[in-house]
């Protein structure tokens, strides 16, 4: 499969250039993240719809092949990184173990709130729109007082564990939207790193936790997450915690499978195995998904989009999703990793590499 190469360069002119369209497209994406929320608040039904059956089924597509897109236009991190455009952030630095440890949260937070979906999220635009403040609060309030992407972008975000697992060979890397210059607020920067994947950074313990959550544990939670049905009366502990019980059964047995595999194997192979997974989780994700969209799925009307069932033979939506897994095993398996990162670096304000 070849690659695209758009000569973006620290400085360059191209680089240069491209930074304005960038910053219309944030903005444009912006907006379309507020009228997402207004509707979650004011148009339930059309909000849920617009986030969960559209944004967010394209969104594992577009990390896998062109992670830095979705991390330059991502609504919620531009709104959270303007303290630091507007000159009004602190800008103070992480350690390595603070960082570690908000990457573990990371983690935990997405493990947690995804099965809240089925229980609340899915049916439930203003509580949607609660979780999405409560989200930007966090990270506005954290760009208030530290540099960069450091605290939300490359750590609390739960989505950045998958960005990690995803985008381990992207198709090609774009110029950084946000970081005017890179003052190495997380090392190794998960942006600027060829090939980034989760167990690149095992600096501390923390790290690595994250690493073997996220790599071992997701494409077993994924599996589980498609086996429960949209709880929309979902009143009490017992049926709130019930959501959690096939994504768990999933997250322990493929955790399980990865960390004897893993043991058996050398430091080159790992990687090989990480890819796997990333290419097992996605592809589960998709072979799901895609049917429920259209109303093939296992539960009637859960995640439909538009309802093809009468229209389309039964064998197309599988058709489907066999090419897209073999999309996704050639993309993150057998393709040879490129050296891309997901965006260039900008120019260094002052280089350190621990
Ligand atoms: S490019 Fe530099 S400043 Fe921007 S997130 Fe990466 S390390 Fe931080």
């Amino acid at each position: 499969m070849s690659t695209v190469n758009y000569n973006f360069k620290p400085g360059n002119q191209s680089s240069k250039n491209a930074l304005p369209v960038w910053r219309m497209i944030q903005f444009l994406f912006w907006l379309v993240g507020v009228c997402i929320l207004i509707c979650l608040i004011f148009f339930p039904p059309i909000g849920t719809l617009l986030l969960w059956n559209i944004l967010i089924p394209i969104a594992p597509l577009l990390i896998v092949v062109a992670l830095g897109v979705w991390r330059n236009i991502c609504p919620l991190a531009t709104t959270n990184l303007l303290p630091r455009h507007f000159g009004l952030s602190q800008k103070k630095r992480l350690s390595q173990t603070q960082s570690g440890k908000l990457n573990l949260i990371g983690v935990c937070a997405l493990y947690l709130i995804v099965p809240l979906r089925h229980a609340i999220f899915n049916t439930n635009g203003p509580a949607t729109a609660a979780l999405i403040i409560i989200m930007a609060v966090i990270g506005f309030c954290a760009g208030l007082i530290y540099e960069w992407k450091s605290v939300w972008c490359s750590g609390l975000c739960p989505i950045h564990p998958v960005e990690k697992l995803y985008g381990g060979n992207v198709l090609f890397s774009v110029p950084n939207a946000h970081c005017k210059q890179c003052e190495n607020c997380v090392i190794p920067c998960p942006d600027s790193t060829p090939n980034m994947h989760p167990s690149l950074t095992e600096k501390t313990i923390f790290h690595r936790i994250s690493a073997m959550l996220i790599i071992g544990g997701f494409p077993g939670f994924i599996w589980g997450w498609f086996h429960v049905p949209d709880e929309v009366a979902a009143t009490t502990i017992k049926s709130l915690l019930s959501v959690y019980k096939f994504p768990f059964i999933g997250f322990v047995v493929t955790l399980s499978a990865y960390l004897i595999i893993n043991s058996l194997l050398t430091k080159e192979k790992r990687r090989l195995l990480t890819r796997i997974f990333a290419a097992s989780a996605v592809s589960c994700y998709y072979w799901f998904r895609i049917p429920s969209l259209i109303g093939f799925g296992k539960f009637a009307n859960d995640g439909l989009l538009i309802n093809l069932k009468n229209v389309l033979p039964i064998w197309i939506p599988y058709l489907i999703v066999t090419m897209l897994t073999i999309f996704f095993f050639i993309f993150l398996v057998l393709r040879k990793e490129n050296n891309f990162s997901w965006v260039i670096r900008p120019e260094y304000a002052v280089k350190k590499t621990s």
